[in-house]
């Protein structure tokens, strides 16, 4: 062998050894990976765990003080001055607030470790809609707002989707449309067939969201500043529920909005074959 092929050889020898070391890393690498995303997963579970026990822990002396306060308000203990009712009022506030917070909690926990169970049922969604309208009425005057669904008459296909998950995306999104919406403004509902889909979007005349906020409005948590200010309360967690809950019935959420000028939050949900 001459010396030139020599050389060739021990390169191609170099070579060899190099890939054999990196094959060996990789499969290091790789083991270590697995390792890792084990332990991320126990750690998630335990974090699971964690939270369910603790928000159920919360739950029962929640109710506890709920039902009292319901029955000195109801004045089961003798009458109260209006002054004192007020003062009470405020404490059965507070309390549905914590009740609402542990409840949104327990939401975002589900649908991150995917423990839902969902029943896909053919359903006309605007009396969902209609219905979590109704329940958020008082919501409404307080602001003094005016909703309407545009083209009520209008028969609508019927959807497939899981009506007590689906009631709580709605119901998010519903709220938050007249919770971030000043005096006098005006939240609309619209319905709209789009192939084998149909879209529903929720028009409100609020606050908008910040340029800047836009990309992480969906991150559990989150809040703008401009909502912080007008509405302390909230959790940052209701529409990243109703992101998990639209994407598994297999359909896509997304907005358009200015600030001050408003918002238009859209959904997709597939029609009932
Ligand atoms: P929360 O309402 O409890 O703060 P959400 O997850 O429902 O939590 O909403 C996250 C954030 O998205 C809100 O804090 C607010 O900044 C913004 N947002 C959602 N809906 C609207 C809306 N219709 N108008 C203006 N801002 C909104």
């Amino acid at each position: 062998m001459d010396r030139t092929n020599q050389n060739e050889l021990d390169k191609l020898r170099r070579i060899v050894l190099e890939q054999d070391n990196s094959a060996k890393l990789l499969i290091r690498r790789d083991l270590e990976l697995t390792r890792a995303n084990e332990k991320l997963r126990e750690l998630d579970q335990a974090k699971s765990n964690f939270i369910s026990i603790v928000a159920h822990q919360l739950r029962t002396p929640l109710s506890g003080v709920k039902w009292t306060l319901n029955m000195v308000l109801s004045d089961n203990f003798g009458s109260l001055t209006t002054e004192q009712k007020s003062f009470l009022m405020k404490c059965y506030e507070s309390n549905e607030r914590m009740i609402m917070l542990i409840n949104d909690m327990l939401g975002a926990d589900r649908i991150d470790s995917d423990k839902l169970k969902y029943n896909f049922v053919p359903t006309q969604i605007f009396d969902l809609m209609d219905n979590v309208l109704f329940e958020l009425t008082a919501l409404v005057k307080k602001n003094k707002l005016r909703v309407n669904f545009i083209n009520k008459e209008r028969t609508l296909p019927r959807v497939l989707m899981d009506n007590e998950k689906m009631r709580a995306a709605v119901q998010n999104l519903l709220e938050n449309a007249i919770k971030y919406t000043p005096e006098g403004g005006e939240v609309s509902i619209d319905f709209q067939v789009l192939d084998e889909f149909l879209r529903v979007s929720i028009t409100d005349t609020g606050i908008g969201i910040p340029d800047e906020d836009q990309k992480n409005i969906f991150n559990r948590f989150f809040r703008a500043k401009n909502a912080i200010k007008v509405e302390t309360d909230g959790s940052g967690l209701g529409l990243y529920i109703a992101k998990g809950i639209i994407e598994k019935h297999g359909g896509k959420i997304w907005f358009e909005s200015k600030v001050g000028k408003g918002s238009i939050f859209y959904f997709t949900i597939p029609i009932s074959p």
